[in-house]
């Protein structure tokens, strides 16, 4: 395994660059304000092939690595656009490429990658039993020719703006299996049609940061057979192999707002001129600017680790899951002393550092909590007891 600290996939930046310049801070301003979805955004980058560059080239993606999504999240980012209203659409890869089959990928690869279709919902998480994923409660019942699903999922990223849906349910009830992760299966769901019959209702729940999130209420919804992925009751053994990519990728959008924070607060700092003198020349402001430097570039040292060992085909978990943490620390710190930097414009909408420090702050806690990033390390990699 080699990590190549040279490479930046500057030829993808400079593509990314192309798009994000057509969507100024005005733009998600005023979508942060209507709390509205960026389609013409999404649909651009989409169509671009940039969406789908993990998907592999025989169905119509550019078969990219995991590095080379990772930058184009970080880049979108860093140029002050919000990479969370489209990258599901990257993360969901993980299970639909290394579970799906050959007919699924034809059916829905060929088309999310012409921008087609979109798959921008992973339907995890559920209102009463939370982290505690394997206790959910959706369950799918087998009848003729396909399942038939009841149940709701809750806090579930961009529900009214996708033709697909992973959605994860159970099977066999929890009390007959033998371990808890057993018998949950993944299901590929068209929505459109379920949303018109009214097997899918499904409402926007209005959050601190323009984010299109949404419960989803699933009545008698029927699925075929031909959409369950990989085997019957494997699912959450699937939905592991999307969370180290999504861990990553987050990462990387993380480091991309480190960035534009940085960037910004430099600028602030260098132009803004108090006491005869720009504010950057204080101590008191250069430092914690410095600091958040230097905090994001180890993160991204670790961004860089996972992506290399992911891509080897090593075990990823540690290395994905510190990167998470890192680097949405990182983005966190730096979103503060940007605040700080900015003075009160920091608070002030027309900067736009308070829209970007309530987006980056969804980052600890969403898609997985912090604590339970530590609870792993402290377990798994530590060998300390397990804690919950
Ligand atoms: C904007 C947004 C977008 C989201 N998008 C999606 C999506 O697209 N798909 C999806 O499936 N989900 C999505 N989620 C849900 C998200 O993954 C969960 O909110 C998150 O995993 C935490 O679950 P919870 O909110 O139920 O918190 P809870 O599970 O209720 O936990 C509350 C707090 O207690 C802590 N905690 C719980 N158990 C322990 C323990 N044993 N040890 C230490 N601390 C513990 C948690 O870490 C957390 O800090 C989204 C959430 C948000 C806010």
């Amino acid at each position: 395994m080699k990590i190549d600290l040279e490479q930046n996939y500057e030829e993808l930046r400079a593509r990314v660059r192309e798009i994000t310049s057509k969507y100024p801070d005005e733009y998600w301003r005023q979508l942060d304000a209507d709390r509205t979805y960026p389609s013409e955004f999404v649909d651009e980058f989409s169509r671009s092939g940039l969406l789908s560059v993990l998907i592999p080239e025989e169905y119509g993606g550019e078969g990219r690595s995991l590095s080379e999504a990772v930058a184009i999240m970080e880049e979108i980012q860093a140029n002050g656009c919000n990479g969370g209203t489209c990258h599901a659409q990257m993360y969901t890869m993980g299970t639909l490429l290394r579970h799906g089959n050959e007919d699924q990928k034809q059916r829905y690869l060929t088309k999310v990658a012409t921008g087609e279709l979109r798959l921008q919902v992973f339907g995890v998480t559920e209102e009463h039993t939370g982290t505690d994923t394997t206790k959910l409660r959706t369950f799918a019942e087998k009848v003729p020719g396909g399942y038939k699903i009841n149940g709701h999922k809750f806090y579930i990223g961009r529900g009214m703006y996708s033709d697909l849906m992973l959605l994860l349910a159970r099977t066999t009830p929890l009390d007959q299996v033998k371990k808890k992760t057993e018998g949950l299966s993944i299901f590929i769901v068209e929505m459109k049609e379920a949303k018109e019959n009214g097997q899918l209702d499904i409402r926007p729940i209005r959050t601190t940061m323009n984010h299109s999130l949404t419960e989803i209420f699933i009545n008698d919804l029927f699925v075929p057979d031909e959409n369950l992925v990989g085997e019957l009751g494997k699912g959450f053994r699937y939905i592991l192999d999307s969370m180290n990519a999504e861990r990553l990728l987050i990462a990387g959008e993380c480091i991309g707002d480190a960035r534009f924070f940085i960037e910004r607060a430099t600028d602030w700092a260098n132009t803004r001129e108090l006491f005869d003198r720009p504010i950057g020349m204080n101590q008191g402001i250069q430092f914690p600017i410095a600091r958040a430097y230097a905090s994001m570039k180890a993160a991204e040292m670790v961004v860089k680790k996972g992506c290399a060992m992911f891509e080897s085909g090593k075990k990823v978990g540690e290395e994905a899951n510190m990167a998470l943490l890192l680097a949405s620390e990182a983005s966190w710190e730096a979103g503060n002393v940007a605040v700080q930097t900015f003075g009160g414009r920091g608070f002030d909408a027309n900067y736009d550092i308070e829209r970007k420090f309530r987006e980056t702050r969804l980052y600890q806690v969403a898609p997985i909590s912090k604590n339970m990033i530590l609870a792993f390390l402290a377990e798994h990699v530590l060998g300390l007891p397990r804690s919950y």
